[in-house]
């Protein structure tokens, strides 16, 4: 068989080595004995696990020193609102730029009041909204990053008057960001970061002191009480943790955040360049607003009997993953930190010889 080049959008490639590492880790982990998989969490190997892990987030993204960095479960849809049941007191503002924005919006509606201040949704999200007025008397603002479906992503953040809360899930760790810049950042790990099972959330301490008045907030939906227990409230996502850590590691390598904005767009340019040059295929968002991570194309004109000789072109040179969410349909080819150039290579050679 051949090679497999892994396009998928989520749960994604991971460095090789991650592998390997983990691989030894559930046979001897650390030099106990034990696998990761069997012994307790409050070990002092597994303790060191958690360190070094937020001390790979702090310097791969710049964390200040007042941040809490956080390993909690329930992925990025527990955050939807989770965020709102910390520090929505009155209002909100929110970007609506794709079925995951949608999701946040939905949920921060059981607690107050959410302004959409900005929508693509009348394109079906091809474009990012810009130039859009952020109001101050909300208690913050959210955002999206990187629009996994649909593959648009911002290239600029507003300077926003109130805490900006931003939904990282896809791009994460792979280009810099001014964390300084926002005041809570989250991540499910499975696109860009590890496997599924573990979020990060990145949160500026000062935001604790937003909380709203009267609101009970159960244990497990404390931000603080996660940040004052290192994450160790409970039983933290051990596995999804360590598998994290090597990844990271393997980024750090690579020259952290700089060498992946490099590498990802060396990637997303040969691929781009290709579907722009292509007589078959074209893009479907604007030019300005493409996404690093997530690549959607599709047949110029739809025609079914191609698209079954593309798919098996594919299938044979080992491409998996490249089917387009079924609300956009066509392809989406995700280019996740671990891809290699050479597997976009694959696909664009397959694309040409295509035509
Ligand atoms: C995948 C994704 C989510 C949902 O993540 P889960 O961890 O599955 O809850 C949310 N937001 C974005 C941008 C995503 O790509």
């Amino acid at each position: 068989m051949s090679k497999i080049h892994n396009f998928s959008a989520g749960p994604s490639i991971l460095a090789p080595e991650a592998f390997e590492k983990s691989i030894e880790s559930i046979k001897n982990f650390a030099g106990t004995g034990l696998s990761i998989l069997e012994i307790s969490h409050r070990t002092k190997e597994f303790e060191a696990v958690m360190d070094e892990t937020a001390a790979l987030v702090k310097e791969l993204l710049n964390v200040p020193e007042n941040y809490d960095i956080l390993f909690l479960q329930g992925g990025a849809s527990t955050q939807f609102f989770q965020v709102p049941h910390n520090f929505l007191r009155t209002a909100a503002a929110y970007t609506k730029t794709g079925v995951w924005a949608a999701g946040a919006i939905k949920e921060a509606k059981l607690y107050g009041d959410v302004r959409v201040i900005a929508s693509s949704e009348d394109t079906n999200y091809r474009y990012i909204p810009k130039n859009y007025e952020i109001p101050t008397d909300v208690d913050y603002f959210h955002c999206t990053s990187n629009n996994t479906i649909y593959g648009t992503q911002m290239k600029e953040f507003p300077k926003s008057p109130v805490p900006m809360i931003c939904d990282m899930s896809s791009d994460i760790f792979s280009r810099p960001v001014n964390t300084s810049d926002f005041d809570l950042i989250y991540a499910g790990a499975q696109k860009n970061m590890g496997p599924a099972g573990v979020t990060l959330v990145i949160v500026n301490k000062e935001l604790y002191s937003r909380r709203p008045e009267g609101r009970a907030i159960p244990s497990m939906l404390d931000y603080k009480l996660h940040g004052e227990k290192g994450s160790m409230y409970n039983t933290p996502p051990v596995f999804p943790i360590l598998v994290s850590k090597y990844n990271l590691e393997w980024v750090k390598r690579m020259g952290g955040t700089e060498g992946m904005l490099k590498r990802n767009t060396e990637k997303a340019d040969l691929l781009y360049k290709a579907i722009d040059d292509s007589h078959y295929f074209e893009g479907t968002v604007e030019t300005e607003d493409r996404s690093q991570m997530n690549v959607c194309f599709v047949f110029k004109e739809p025609n079914a009997d191609l698209e079954t000789k593309f798919n098996n072109a594919c299938k044979e040179a080992g491409i998996s993953g490249i089917k387009g969410h079924r609300s956009v349909g066509g392809y989406r080819a995700s280019l996740y930190n671990a891809l290699p150039l050479e597997s976009v290579q694959v696909l664009v050679n397959v694309m040409e010889t295509f035509a």
